[in-house]
């Protein structure tokens, strides 16, 4: 049997991806990707267009959101997925992050301003399609500037911490983001934990607190983070009694990691999370 190609980590114009939530789900097509979750950062306005277009191809889609939370003074990100996106107060608590985003759009900018670079506000909305302002968007204002050669390079030299357009900035709390996600009957899962770089006594901590409050599972496979920590992390997940996930953290050519529904197997002692969903289990029959 082939092993259906489900990718649970996907952005599209919306937030910080190249594609419109449509084409993206021609481009799964073009993948061969039966199941699909589009992830954008701290925004559910891609889903509607992307589930229709989905629909019409016969790709499974699963509502899904990428929320940016603040522990212990790191930023974290919570993917949510298969939760009602009619769901009110995740509507409201998505649309606070996004207005912290513009604040904190504004302080990048004015922190460019003073290293010499102006006009970087308006220059970096001009690529963000709706209210989802990123650093992304800034790099791409950066390197259209000629401030340096491509996105990498950018993030490197001034999207950083210590950078100049880099400012620190409180997003919502871990327990927050978990409740959001429950509220709206969805499933919270660590993005890309291996990007966190936190040890091997603070991982620990992170994973027994998230389960704590809630949190179903991680993502063991992630375009964002090194194939070869798969292992380590599937452990832990089963040592937390929490699911796995994967995902590309797909976001275009030329700013991605990886390809769309590019991602490996789950190592075997993984409990997949889609193990809870009946749409995607039938993929397996
Ligand atoms: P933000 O949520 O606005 O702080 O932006 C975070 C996003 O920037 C991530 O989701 C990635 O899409 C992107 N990003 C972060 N670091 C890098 C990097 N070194 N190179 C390319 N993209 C990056
Ligand atoms: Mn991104
Ligand atoms: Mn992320
Ligand atoms: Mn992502």
């Amino acid at each position: 049997m082939n092993i259906p190609i489900i990718d649970l980590h996907s952005h599209s114009n919306i937030s910080d991806g190249l594609l419109t939530p449509a084409d993206l789900m021609f481009h799964a097509a073009e993948n061969n990707v039966q199941a699909i979750a589009l992830t954008d950062h701290d925004d559910i306005a891609g889903l509607e267009e992307a589930s229709h277009a989905a629909k019409k191809l016969n790709i499974i889609f699963i509502n899904g959101v990428e929320i940016s939370v603040t522990w212990n003074k790191r930023t974290l990100h919570i993917v949510g997925l298969n939760f009602d996106k009619d769901d009110k107060p995740l509507f409201e608590g998505l649309k606070k992050i996004r207005d912290g985003r513009l604040k904190r759009a504004q302080l990048m900018s004015d922190s460019l301003g003073m290293a010499g670079i102006q006009g970087a506000f308006d220059g970096a909305k001009s690529y963000a399609k709706s209210s989802t302002i990123g650093r992304i968007h800034f790099a791409q204002f950066l390197v259209a500037q000629g401030y340096a050669k491509n996105i990498g390079a950018v993030f490197k030299k001034f999207l950083t911490p210590g950078k100049p357009g880099y400012v620190d900035h409180e997003w919502i709390s871990l327990e927050e983001s978990i409740t959001l996600i429950n509220g709206a009957g969805g499933d919270a899962i660590i993005a890309h934990p291996g990007r966190y770089d936190m040890g091997s006594k603070l991982y620990p901590r992170l994973f027994q607190e998230f389960k704590d409050l809630g949190g179903a599972g991680i993502e063991v496979m992630s375009g964002s983070q090194d194939p070869s920590q798969a292992n380590y992390f599937s452990k832990l997940a089963e040592s937390f009694d929490l699911f796995s996930s994967c995902g590309s953290d797909f976001h275009g050519k030329g700013i991605s990691h990886r390809a769309l529904g590019n991602i490996s197997q789950l190592p075997d002692n993984s409990i997949p999370i889609w193990t809870k969903w009946e749409n995607i289990k039938k993929l397996f029959h």
